[in-house]
């Protein structure tokens, strides 16, 4: 045995991360474990080929590569295993279609990822699965939604753009007493700030397009599940053959070995942020979750272990054309959707159309933020330049 297979028990998250899923005795002593391109896999005999016998048997089903990241998540997560998949929203695809079938009712939290919505009205419809949409801060609440053929409890916390918290472990509850699923797209926090199956999550999702990579130069989904949901979750991958390419695998897990110092900065830089936001006068309400005049922050501090870069704000009223006149000036901040990269960004958004168990009313426009690693003095100064943008265009007007 390598002297890199035996590993002292009880590591840390930043050990796990280090180490996970890597043996360099397998690959002459190199640290990373290398691309492996390859569909073909041959084999050494014909007993060997009509029994499918050998650790890898095709392309699709898993290389060296796959299988490392694969392995780091699982020791990451306390899953029984993880499987892998070209995005975030394929990682979200697949993990629903392994716990449902035709005739099933599937709760879904209103504030969840709206292309996760757009799969649930269209294709999951389509195939005879039935969603209702719950308002994310119902808790144990969600009881009165459940129905007999109730399967799949979906959250997701913080909520998309909005940032509601949920009470995962209370939904969990109710959940498992009824026989569903519970499944929780995990992006905002990653495992390192949530660890989704000790809060009794079944099944957790990662785009690791976000803070895995940490780049903005890849995509890329991760599934985990624990026992239950395991063996389902696996045989769906495989009937999907849902395997992303390796480089993007390489890069995931290079992003893997740096993620926990990279979450730290941003965490830091955003909360920074978000109370410099608070003070400032065009800003009527900071959404994040770790300052503690948000709605949901007892939930947050109990469940979490921190924050990252992403939240958002409601800006007191002011006009389409000064809102546009603070973001199109801006000199450090990208207008872009997805996050979890180096740098900053803004988007405005508005969930006021598409919502349907919440109303979404905040009283001026929102604006949503990922704090990259810049110096925050740098960012501030082009904020402020922005905000004073806003001011006068609205000034002239009047
Ligand atoms: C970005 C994102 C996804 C989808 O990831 P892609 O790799 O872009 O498909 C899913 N869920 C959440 C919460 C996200 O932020």
């Amino acid at each position: 045995m390598s002297k890199f297979a035996s590993k002292p028990d009880h590591l840390g998250d930043r050990t796990r991360l280090v180490h996970a899923g890597r043996d360099p005795s397998e690959q002459h002593g190199f640290v990373n474990t290398p691309i492996y391109r390859g569909s073909t896999v041959l084999y050494p005999t014909t007993d060997d080929l009509l029994h499918r016998r050998g650790r890898y048997s095709y392309g699709t089903k898993g290389t060296p590569t796959t299988e490392s990241l694969e392995n780091a998540w699982t020791e990451l997560t306390g899953a029984a295993g993880t499987v892998l998949a070209p995005s975030g929203l394929a990682a979200v695809t697949v993990a629903l279609m392994s716990c449902l079938k035709a005739g099933d009712h599937l709760l879904m939290t209103d504030s969840v990822y709206r292309p996760t919505r757009i799969f649930c009205d269209g294709m999951l419809r389509k195939f005879g699965v039935e969603t209702t949409y719950y308002d994310p801060e119902v808790g144990a609440g969600i009881e009165a939604l459940i129905r007999p053929n109730t399967t799949v409890v979906f959250t997701e916390a913080p909520g998309s753009q909005s940032f509601e918290m949920q009470d995962i472990p209370a939904i969990a509850e109710v959940a498992h007493r009824h026989g569903a699923v519970v499944v929780m797209d995990n992006t905002w926090a990653t495992p390192l700030l949530f660890p989704p199956h000790e809060r009794g999550v079944d099944i957790a999702i990662e785009a690791g397009t976000k803070y895995l990579s940490g780049g903005s130069d890849l995509l890329l989904g991760l599934v985990s599940a624990n026992e239950r949901c395991y063996k389902a979750l696996r045989d769906t991958y495989d009937a999907f053959a849902m395997c992303p390419g390796p480089e993007d695998v390489f890069l995931g897990l290079r992003g893997l070995r740096t993620m926990a110092l990279r979450l730290r900065e941003h965490e830091k830089q955003a909360l920074d942020m978000a109370r410099w936001l608070a003070d400032r006068p065009e800003v009527a309400q900071v959404l994040h979750p770790a300052l503690e005049t948000f709605p949901g922050h007892e939930i947050w501090k109990r469940d979490f272990k921190g924050s990252s870069g992403l939240f958002s704000i409601i800006l007191k009223p002011c006009s389409d054309r000064a809102l546009a006149a603070m973001l199109d000036g801006l000199g450090l901040f990208g207008m872009g959707y997805s996050w979890g990269g180096f740098e900053s960004l803004v988007i405005p958004f508005d969930c006021a159309t598409y919502r349907t168990a919440t109303k979404w009313s905040p009283g001026g426009h929102a604006l949503r933020f990922h704090i990259g690693l810049e110096d925050l003095d740098d960012l501030k100064r082009d904020l402020d330049a922005g905000f004073a943008r806003l001011r006068e265009t609205d000034a002239k007007a009047a």
